[in-house]
């Protein structure tokens, strides 16, 4: 009788055993594919929050459950890195509109240009929300007393650059006290400062009074410099002369560097842009040009500017650039900035450009 018992007891214990060892062998095997499953049927169960709210509560599986939480979290992650990895902005812009019109009858307030362009960023800076810009441009405005002109360029220009899907910062580069004008070193002051802002790398060089009247007119660089007022209405929407580079032209920082700059030694009106334009041709670079059409710009009729009279000296430099270019310009640049300020819709910065 307790030969039987005994028999029984060890017959339930091996059959408890191999129960035992089945069930082991059953759900700690599980094999990739069914991890997947488990993985795929997890991330059904996953809520907003991201955590897993379901899973199954026995070790082996729950083991997995964790792993692939874990491992859920990582692939969310990459996905959302993903959509958040923005595509190139398309060239053209999909947003232009063409034909402009502009005029300058009715006066603009600063307020009002801020409260139109809401996207901006402290200093006049903007960068498109959906795609990647295809350059980070900086705009470089020489100035001195030009506010009523300064607020035009502001409401017109802004709109357009967003629209053109740059990637930019607006810099009013004003020249302090009432020595002579000296724009060429203004812009290369521009140059300079913009950089110490921002990795830019396409510098656009505008005249305050200048608009343009086509949004296809991209304030973007090119492969050669680029001219783009091409067709002002002060010259009868025409070149004055095929050699003319003044009012709006864009340089690529290599082209810029290529040419040293421009000259600091142009005080007072004309000249500087020839003497540009000398540089350029002396690299062996050419101009590129938007169409007479698309390049069409509209001037702010004004009074000529006190202490900028035409400068006398300027006939016989243009002649000597190539003379000149290696020591003037960038690499001889000194100049003492006098103030920063930052405004919704540009930075200004005030600057000690010496004197003639
Ligand atoms: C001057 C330039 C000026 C051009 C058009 C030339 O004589 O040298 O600086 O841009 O005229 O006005």
């Amino acid at each position: 009788m307790l030969k039987k018992i005994f028999c029984s007891l060890v017959l339930l214990c091996l059959l408890s055993f191999s129960v035992y060892f089945w069930y082991q062998l059953r759900y700690s095997n599980v094999t990739e594919s069914s991890r997947k499953v488990l993985l795929s049927s997890l991330k059904d169960s996953q809520s907003e929050d991201g955590l897993i709210k379901s899973g199954v509560d026995y070790r082996g599986i729950r083991l997995e459950l964790d792993l692939g939480k874990e491992n859920l979290t990582k692939e969310n992650e990459t996905t959302e890195t993903k959509t958040h990895e923005l595509k190139k902005c398309p060239d053209p812009s999909p947003l232009l509109v063409g034909p402009l019109r502009v005029e300058f009858s009715t006066p603009v307030s600063l307020d009002t240009v801020r409260k139109e362009n809401p996207g901006l960023q402290e200093g006049g800076r903007y960068k498109p929300h959906d795609c990647v810009a295809l350059q980070k441009v900086a705009l470089i405005i020489p100035f001195r007393l030009r506010d009523e002109h300064l607020k035009f360029w502001l409401y017109y220009l802004h709109p357009i650059l967003q629209r053109q899907q740059l990637d930019y910062g607006v810099y009013v580069i004003n020249q302090d006290g009432d020595n002579t004008f000296n724009r060429a070193k203004l812009m290369n002051i521009g140059y300079a400062e913009a950089l110490k802002e921002y990795d830019y790398d396409c510098f656009v060089f505008s005249d305050v009074d200048l608009i343009p009247m086509d949004d296809r007119n991209t304030y973007k660089c090119f492969r050669q410099p680029r001219h783009l007022s091409v067709s002002m209405d002060k010259f009868g929407f025409k070149l004055p002369y095929n050699q003319y580079f003044g009012g709006v032209s864009a340089l690529s920082k290599e082209q810029f560097l290529e040419i040293n700059g421009f000259p600091n030694n142009y005080w007072g009106w004309g000249g500087e842009d020839d003497d540009i334009f000398n540089r350029v041709s002396s690299r062996g670079m050419s101009i590129s040009r938007p169409d007479s059409e698309v390049g069409k710009c509209r001037m702010i009729r004004h009074e000529r500017d006190k202490l900028n009279d035409p400068n006398p000296q300027r006939f016989d430099r243009i002649q000597r650039t190539r003379l000149t270019m290696n020591t003037d310009g960038i690499n001889s640049l000194k100049y003492e900035v006098v103030k920063v300020e930052k405004d919704p819709l540009f930075t200004k910065i005030t600057v000690d450009v010496g004197k003639p």
